[in-house]
């Protein structure tokens, strides 16, 4: 008889591997289907949060910070660390410690939650049932009550430049560089391209990102975005806008990139690496039977209503597999909201309140609404700015580069977004989010006591700000004073 579960969650990335946890919790019979391997063959949870994307990006993006900071401003502190120097074999190393340890956790994790953990290939057939192919090809089929599929994206391949592995690479590779490239080429300066350009540009490279859009980091405020734009050229990142690749050409270990430049003038470089990061799409392969009854949508993308169901009875899709954002969190909180459905709860997501980040130096945060979504909505709004460059912590720690900006109705004072570049930003970002969480208003943030001197007390004093009560800036225009 063939085994059967409560749910069958297939893929093990932070969107299945905690709605795997979460139906465990709940008193489900749950088991993870996960396909990953190590270069030895072994069966590994995680994704590519964990193995190639989220950690291994910060764990490379820590540890060149500490190497530049040595390098270039330590000694503004009164700490000379001459002749640093840089073993990019030990940082990678490192970075791959980090990644076992954290794979492994979620191993054990399953086990005291008391998921089964299966690795090898899961695909939907019709009627909730699973076929499971383990690692040794041996095929099995599982029932499920409920079916979630969480295989997550890839990495998208343009024609004009095809990644070979060695001189044109994706994110992937470029997590494994053993030695700095003298000039690194990116294709796309998006969110992946800043982070590795940043990793690779201060370990010694020359980066330059060549990006289509005319609009630096499109979905980002506009404000904020300008201000990324100065400091990132300032920091040595060539970053090149509205350029158009037409090919490249892979010679003795080099590239040659022609592309068309804003000018519409034919440009070529050449490069020792060239990194691909031009977006990521949804990962389908082989996932769904043709009688699985599941529709895509037009991007390719599982279709689901808000609650992450599909159009097939007891079969749910999430995190970067369906609509929104392909963030980590957001699949998480996915994992989460359809365990519990599952269980009979009414659990809900908000969408209107998801943190984004850019792990850049000084980070790019974000939750809610930009200036520029508010003037197109026509919705009424109030500003309010605060500059790292006023901030006690910020000029003690010698990070002073950026901004808080807070945006709030011009009626209900109730916050509609933030928008931050700075020290710190992914944390400060969150400091709102909880307050947007509880519908606050800009005067509630600006009521409650920072402690000093923090980064936080930005937060604060461009809560203030937004009704023209910043105390350590002055403010942009007299509004009526409370009495
Ligand atoms: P994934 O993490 O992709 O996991 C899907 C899993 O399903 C994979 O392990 C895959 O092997 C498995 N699978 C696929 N098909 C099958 C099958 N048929 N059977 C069994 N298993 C299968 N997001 C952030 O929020 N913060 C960051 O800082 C961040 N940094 C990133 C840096 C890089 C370089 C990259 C590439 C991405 C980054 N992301 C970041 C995005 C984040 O990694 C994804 O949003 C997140 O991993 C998506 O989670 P997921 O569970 O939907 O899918
Ligand atoms: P992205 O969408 O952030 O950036 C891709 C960039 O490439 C865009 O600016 C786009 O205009 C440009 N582009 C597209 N086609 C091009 C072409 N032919 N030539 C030149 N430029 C081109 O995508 P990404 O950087 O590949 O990252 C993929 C996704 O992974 C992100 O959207 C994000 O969801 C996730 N991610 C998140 C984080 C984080 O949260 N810190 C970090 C890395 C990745």
């Amino acid at each position: 008889m063939a085994e059967k579960y409560d749910v069958v969650v297939i893929g093990s990335g932070p969107a299945g591997y905690v709605c795997a946890i979460r139906a465990a919790q709940l008193g489900l019979k749950t088991a993870c289907i996960e396909k990953y391997q190590d270069p030895a063959g072994k069966g590994v949870n995680g994704g590519t949060c964990l193995n190639e994307g989220c950690i291994p990006s910060k764990a490379l993006l820590d540890s060149s910070m500490k190497y530049y900071e040595a390098k270039t401003s330590l000694s503004k502190h009164g700490i000379n660390a001459r002749s640093v120097t840089v073993d990019i074999e030990q940082m990678i190393a490192r970075k791959n410690d980090i990644v076992k340890q954290l794979t492994g956790g979620i191993a054990g994790l399953f086990k005291a939650n008391g998921v089964t953990s299966l690795f090898g290939t899961g695909k939907l057939l019709a009627g909730r049932k699973v076929e499971y192919t383990d690692s040794k090809g041996k095929v099995k089929t599982i029932e499920a009550e409920n079916v979630v599929l969480a295989t997550g994206s890839e990495a998208i391949d343009i024609p004009v430049a095809p990644v070979d592995g060695k001189t044109i690479i994706d994110s992937k590779a470029a997590l494994e560089i053993t030695k700095v490239p003298k000039r690194l080429g990116i294709i796309g300066a998006g969110v992946i391209g800043l982070e590795l350009g940043s990793v690779w540009s201060r370990l010694g490279s020359e980066v330059i990102l060549l990006e289509a859009l005319d609009v630096f980091l499109a979905m980002t405020d506009k404000q904020i975005a300008k201000e990324a734009i100065k400091v990132f050229t300032r920091q040595g990142l060539d970053i090149r806008m509205a350029c158009r690749v037409t090919g490249s050409e892979v010679k003795r270990g080099k590239v040659t990139v022609t592309y068309q430049n804003a000018e519409g003038e034919e440009q070529q470089e050449i490069f020792d690496q060239l990194i691909v990061c031009v977006g990521r799409q949804p990962y389908t392969d082989n996932l769904l039977s043709e009688d699985s009854g599941v529709n895509l949508d037009e991007r390719g993308s599982i279709f689901v209503d808000d609650y992450c169901a599909t159009n097939a009875p007891g079969v749910w899709a999430v995190g970067d597999l369906v609509r929104g954002p392909m963030l980590a969190h957001k699949g998480s909180e996915e994992g989460v909201m359809v365990a519990e459905r599952i269980a009979g709860q009414l659990t809900e997501m908000n969408y209107d309140i998801i943190p984004n980040v850019v792990y850049t130096h000084p980070e790019i945060a974000s939750v809610g609404q930009t200036e520029e979504q508010l003037k197109q909505s026509g919705e009424p709004y109030k500003v309010g700015m605060f500059p790292f460059a006023a901030s006690g912590r910020a000029l003690a720690a010698d990070d002073t580069d950026g901004l808080v900006k807070i945006l709030a109705h011009a009626d209900t004072d109730r916050i509609l977004g933030a928008h931050i570049i700075g020290p710190s930003a992914a944390e400060l970002v969150q400091q709102v989010a909880i307050a947007m969480e509880f519908g606050s208003s800009a005067e509630d943030v600006g009521m409650m006591v920072f402690a000093h001197p923090t980064m936080s007390e930005a937060v604060h004093e461009a809560a203030l700000a937004v009704n023209g009560h910043a105390i350590h800036v002055a403010n942009r225009r007299k509004r009526k004073q409370k009495k």
